[in-house]
């Protein structure tokens, strides 16, 4: 496995586990992990999971970096999805009926 870049979480390096360790008695290190660059990561694939072993290095990196990940799409304005609100009667599991609310998205295109 050559093809890999490593982990960008900041503190991946710090998580004591067996594959981490690396060096030999005297000099040991907890070490980044390895990302392997496949055919389901890479590419059109290209995910989180391209940069980062695990969730919770992703969720240090972009608490550490939240400003200047906002800053890339900031959202300054509510967005809004046009939908229809529809009551239909319905029937349970075992024949009651009940009111049954439905939202339904609503093409304006
Ligand atoms: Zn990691």
């Amino acid at each position: 496995m050559s093809n890999f870049v490593w982990c960008h979480g900041p503190t991946c390096h710090t998580s004591h586990t067996q594959d981490r360790i690396r060096g030999v008695k005297g000099s040991k290190v907890l070490r980044t992990r390895k990302v392997a660059q496949t055919q389901y990561n890479s590419g059109d694939r290209m995910s989180m999971y391209s940069f980062f072993c695990s969730q919770g290095c992703y969720n240090d990196f972009a608490n550490k970096h939240i400003e200047r990940v906002i800053a890339i799409a900031p959202r300054t304005e509510a967005l809004e999805t046009p939908i229809d609100v529809v009551k239909e009667q319905a029937r349970d599991w075992s024949g009651n009926t009940y009111m049954e609310t439905k939202i339904i998205r609503v093409d304006n295109g």
